[in-house]
């Protein structure tokens, strides 16, 4: 019921834009169609800010952002920025403002709780997610794969008007799967009608065409044997190459850019050589090579690391202690409390084989990027959160910033990828940025994340569309 009434809200805020644009200029600076906001939306001045404006430049003390409607109008140094007359101010003395967090890689309607599976993808599910993900002040989410439209469409829409609550969502409809293989059944255990396994290149065109006229944003292949590093695991078929390049080939006669699941260096070559756009996760099996790096620079693909879907393998069993933080806690249900909290689970988890593979995983990927970044291969930011319980949306991400601090970037640097080098491999110039024109999607921190990249937990709000949307993350 409260997903409908949003739902119409949402959908009135879309036609209000398109009525603003009709009525002409609107999406330009400081003017919001006087016509179709018969009432403007009042500004809000955050003065007295430490800002990062996720360009990657060095924060700057005591800025003033002014915000009307769902827009950043100017942004400047405090006194300098000429708030309307009746603007809201609000003094931010001592917090830093960043733009609102993008994700490149999770998933949604696939997990709710400890439960996994097909009757998790609703509106209901999906909205609880989104709203998680915003908490954590991840404002932008890509579910790759495993979702069907017409609701995946719906949902996208929805989030994209002015008004929603909730974190905007873009993605990738059903996906490209392998008949008895990736991903597996057992895992995702999603519907029939989440994910294609075509048997033969006709079959692969016919997805990708399908998932074009859902309106899918990319499309998504899994090329991968999931023994995930463990040696005594039996390998999974693996999608066939005619298959991957008919998929890939269609995509782009479609106008659509392709995503691809590896793990493995030389799939990641190969799927580079057949034209993949984004490498969605990092390459875990063995350090990458000259000829990788320059067919990544050459060819402008984007890479995601993904570094925090290992660690989420192994974290929870190993330390129990992490139960106490209330920054996890504030995204875990009693279910999955539960299971973190049993110490059989624990053992059973912390004693596998996939625990020890997952660290040597996490280690891989984060040579690996440090070795990608410092060679100028384009980075996004994602982590495969909501594609199993123990991924956890937006608590995730956070683990996924110190992950690459961890990996040698500074803290300012790995916010730059989830920012706007995240929205850029997204196409999106509305976001990512903090500058005049961008949308007023942000968060603000009780401390300063240059200093110590937790300070991210420390979420004192989060604005999503010009309008103040959750926060704090903890209570205090
Ligand atoms: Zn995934």
């Amino acid at each position: 019921m409260a997903w409908r009434l949003e739902k119409k809200q949402a959908v009135r805020g879309l036609s209000r834009l398109l009525l603003a644009s009709v009525a002409g200029g609107v999406l330009s600076l400081g003017g919001f169609g006087t016509q179709a906001y018969a009432q403007a939306p009042s500004a809000v001045l955050l003065e007295h800010v430490r800002l990062f404006d996720g360009t990657g430049t060095a924060e700057q003390d005591d800025m003033a952002v002014l915000v009307q409607g769902p827009r950043i109008i100017s942004v400047g140094h405090s006194g300098h920025v000429k708030a309307p007359k009746g603007a809201q101010r609000i003094d931010l003395s001592g917090k830093t403002l960043i733009p609102g967090l993008i994700t490149d890689h999770s998933h949604v309607g696939v997990v709710s709780g400890t439960s996994v599976g097909a009757e998790n993808f609703t509106a209901p599910v999906i909205k609880a997610a989104l709203d998680q993900y915003e908490r954590y002040g991840v404002t932008t989410v890509t579910a790759l794969g495993l979702t069907k439209s017409p609701l995946f469409d719906d949902l996208r829409r929805a989030q994209h008007a002015d008004g929603a609550t909730g974190a905007d969502l873009f993605g990738v409809d059903q996906g490209i799967g392998v008949p008895g293989g990736m991903p597996p059944e057992g895992m995702v255990k999603v519907g029939k009608d989440q994910i294609f396994r075509p048997a033969t290149v006709a079959e692969a065109q016919q997805a990708v065409r399908t998932m074009a006229s859902e309106h899918t944003d990319l499309v998504k292949l899994w090329v991968d044997d999931f023994r995930n590093g463990v040696a005594s695991q039996k390998p999974l078929p693996v999608m066939k190459p005619e298959i991957w390049q008919a998929a890939i080939t269609e995509a782009h006669n479609q106008k659509l850019r392709v995503a691809v699941h590896i793990h493995d260096l030389d799939y990641g070559k190969r799927l580079v050589a057949a034209g993949a756009d984004i490498i969605a996760h990092g390459v875990r099996d063995e350090p990458v090579d000259g000829p990788f790096v320059t067919a990544l620079k050459d060819r402008g693909v984007w890479y995601i690391p993904t570094i925090s879907l290992d660690e989420a393998t192994y974290l929870f069993a190993e330390q129990p202690e992490i139960l106490n933080d209330p920054v996890l806690k504030a995204g875990l249900n009693a279910d999955l409390q539960k299971q973190f909290s049993d110490p059989a689970w624990r053992q059973k988890v912390a004693a596998s084989p996939l625990a020890k593979a997952s660290h040597a995983a996490v280690a891989m990927n984060q040579k690996n990027l440090l070795t990608l970044y410092q060679a100028g291969v384009k980075i996004g930011f994602g982590t495969d959160s909501g594609a199993a319980p123990v991924r956890i949306p937006g608590f995730a991400e956070h683990r996924e910033l110190r992950l690459l601090v961890e990996a040698g970037l500074t803290p300012l640097q790995a916010l730059t990828l989830a920012t706007s080098q995240a929205a850029a491999l997204l196409n999106l110039s509305d976001r990512g940025v903090i500058a005049p024109g961008k949308r007023a999607d942000f968060v603000i921190l009780e401390a300063d994340p240059a200093e110590n990249i937790a300070a991210v937990d420390q979420i004192a709000a989060v604005w999503r569309g010009g309008v103040r949307a959750a926060g704090p993350l903890v209570p205090r």
